[in-house]
């Protein structure tokens, strides 16, 4: 396939506002690959040159990008700049520069290997090779293609194409229905990379699935938690458990081989960089190869007490990470194990897993095994919760003592009991915006208002709307967010967003705020849960907790399968202390 074809489809996509017609045109995309296409094809369509847990950056910022135009196109830099001012959208300068159509134009296998050669471009004068390769390229390329060239290499491709939505096209292009879906999920689940299972359905058919395993270096997707209203109804739903406190810290998946150690976050991004402390602990461990789960948590030695999430997440700013490891050290309470020496321990009962984490870890400080208590008694798992609650910790997760590790399920394999204070939901909502109102008159000029809000349906990967959110924030906070807001800023419903109401501006679903609220109530104004005639559900006095982009993408938000269990369980009598 040409470059210019797949731009041609990426047009298609762009323009298309329905979530099942992006399917059909992806998987047009995909019956129209060879073996050899459909992996880069696969990263491409997603705005990437690899899976999203490998840190690759072609790293070429606006400025440059615009110095190669220039090279490329014969233009003066006042030209570009001009061009750039006029559209905001440095893609669409590039299309408007560049000629119509070419003679010849390279093949997408090709403009991947490209952009790879630049992103591998360091060292001394890496910045002017990187420039050249970069405006040769362009000058191989036509109009169309440019837009999508230049927008690829600055991370801002819109297509908004989540992860089942590929895995969905994947089975359409294969099998002409939705049919393969679970099998192709399994894998992915296991591997988190959607251009390996691509590559693989591809060469061996279905059955190839089978051959992608747990592997060190491709994160697993985490296993989650449900919720159950009260101690009772965990002990009556699971019987026999393992109890361990809930650390409001970072999920830390950690691995470990003979190259090197990587960390990657519960949505699957490498952090390693954050954690120093954490991997020369990985390092220190008497394994070959490892792969670990766990919370960590910042721990200052000074007051001997943890600090929380939003400290702890301060790290991912770059600067100063060796001064915190030293005034804030990170502990891990590890609490899982997936794999060791060669062999997936996944499938092993959770006992057996923590025994194996426990002897692991004997002797290392920086990581420590999560504490577990056997019990089948509410008046124990009682105990430990409002022990753990009196802690400052969150509460307590209860695990299923013969579960093995199902990667990326949210099952009563484990479930979260956390505080409930009388009358309130026992949990805040994860919730991602869809839109804002402007607000009217004055607040309008602040740029005031409230914003709209989505929960995640990840049946139909949609992103459906449950709330308005006025802020409580102060008219500087606004403006604040809204300056951040604006980069998401689309005169159309995005694709993927399913809503009755309509915002004065809708944003590309990508901001994750936590939200706490008294009640879930049904309503007919909101999609999230609405079948047919059936109202949907809506939060009841919502208020912003706190953002969570930092560790989660936006299919990662509450879904709505959540959403109506909270909603059943929530006149349940709750725990009181
Ligand atoms: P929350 O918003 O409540 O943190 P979440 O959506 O991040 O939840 P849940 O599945 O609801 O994820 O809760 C599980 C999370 O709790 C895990 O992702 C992990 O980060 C954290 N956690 C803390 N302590 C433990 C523990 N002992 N076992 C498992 N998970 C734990």
């Amino acid at each position: 396939m040409k470059f210019s074809e797949l731009a041609a489809y990426l047009d298609q996509l762009e323009a298309t506002s329905g979530r099942n017609e992006l399917v059909r045109i992806l998987s047009e995309v995909y019956r129209a690959c060879s073996v050899e296409e459909i992996e880069p094809i696969t990263y491409l369509i997603q705005g990437r040159l690899a899976p999203f847990f490998e840190p690759v950056e072609i790293g070429l910022g606006e400025r440059l990008l615009m110095s190669a135009m220039a090279m490329a196109y014969g233009k003066t830099k006042e030209d570009v700049t001009r061009s750039f001012r006029q559209t905001g959208d440095l893609g669409l300068t590039a299309h408007a520069l560049a000629p119509k159509t070419r003679a010849e134009t390279p093949a997408v296998v090709e403009v991947h290997r490209r952009l790879w050669e630049i992103a591998g471009t360091s060292g001394e004068g890496s910045l002017k090779a990187k420039l050249d390769l970069f405006a040769g390229l362009l000058g191989d390329l036509d109009a169309a293609s440019a837009k999508h060239l230049v927008r690829i290499t600055l991370g801002k491709m819109r297509l908004g194409i989540g992860d089942p939505t590929v895995l969905d096209a994947l089975s359409f292009a294969k099998q002409g229905d939705r049919s393969l879906r679970p099998v192709l999920e399994a894998a992915y689940n296991r591997s988190s990379d959607l251009g390996l299972i691509a590559k693989t359905l591809w060469a061996q058919g279905v059955e190839g699935m089978d051959t992608i395993k747990v592997t060190v270096g491709k994160p697993l997707r985490s296993q989650l938690a449900e919720r159950l209203p009260n101690p009772e109804a965990v002990i009556k739903k699971l019987g026999l458990v393992g109890v361990q406190p809930k650390y409001d810290g970072f999920r830390v998946q950690i691995h470990k081989d003979a190259r090197e150690v990587s960390i990657f976050s519960r949505n699957l991004e490498t952090m390693t960089p954050m954690f120093p402390e954490l991997v020369a602990a990985t390092i220190a461990l008497p394994v070959k190869s490892v792969i670990l789960d766990g919370e960590a948590i910042a721990y200052s030695p000074a007051s001997e007490e943890y600090v929380p999430f939003q400290e702890t997440t301060a790290r991912r700013r770059k600067e100063g990470i060796d001064e915190f490891a030293t005034t804030v050290p990170l502990r891990a309470f590890v609490f899982d194990i997936m794999f060791r020496d060669g062999t997936d321990l996944t499938p092993l009962p959770y006992e057996q897993r923590f025994a194996i984490v426990d002897t692991l870890l004997k002797g290392s400080d920086t990581l420590q095994v999560a504490p577990l208590t056997r019990t089948d008694s509410v008046e124990i798992l009682t105990r430990e919760l409002l022990d753990n609650i009196s802690r400052g910790l969150e509460g307590v997760v209860a695990k299923r003592l013969d579960s093995p590790y199902q990667a990326g399920a949210r099952n009563f394999n484990w479930v979260k009991l956390k505080r409930n204070t009388s009358g309130q939901l026992t949990d805040t909502v994860d919730v991602v915006l869809i839109g804002y109102y402007g607000g009217k008159g004055k607040r309008a000029e602040f740029g005031a208002g409230a914003l709209l809000a989505g929960v995640y349906d990840s049946d139909k990967d949609e992103f459906v709307s449950i709330s308005k959110l006025g802020t409580g924030l102060s008219d500087e906070g606004w403006r604040d967010l809204h300056r951040q807001m604006s980069r998401l800023e689309v005169s159309e419903k995005p694709a993927r967003v399913n809503s009755l109401l309509v915002p004065d501006m809708w944003l590309r679903p990508e901001v994750v705020v936590e939200v706490l609220a008294d009640e879930i109530t049904p309503s007919p104004r909101h999609s999230a849960g609405k079948v047919g005639d059936q109202p949907g559900f809506a939060l009841r006095f919502p208020r912003i907790v706190s953002f969570r982009s930092a560790d989660k993408k936006p299919e990662d938000a509450t879904t709505v399968r959540e959403i109506r269990e909270m909603f059943e369980q929530q006149h349940q009598r709750p725990v009181r202390d």
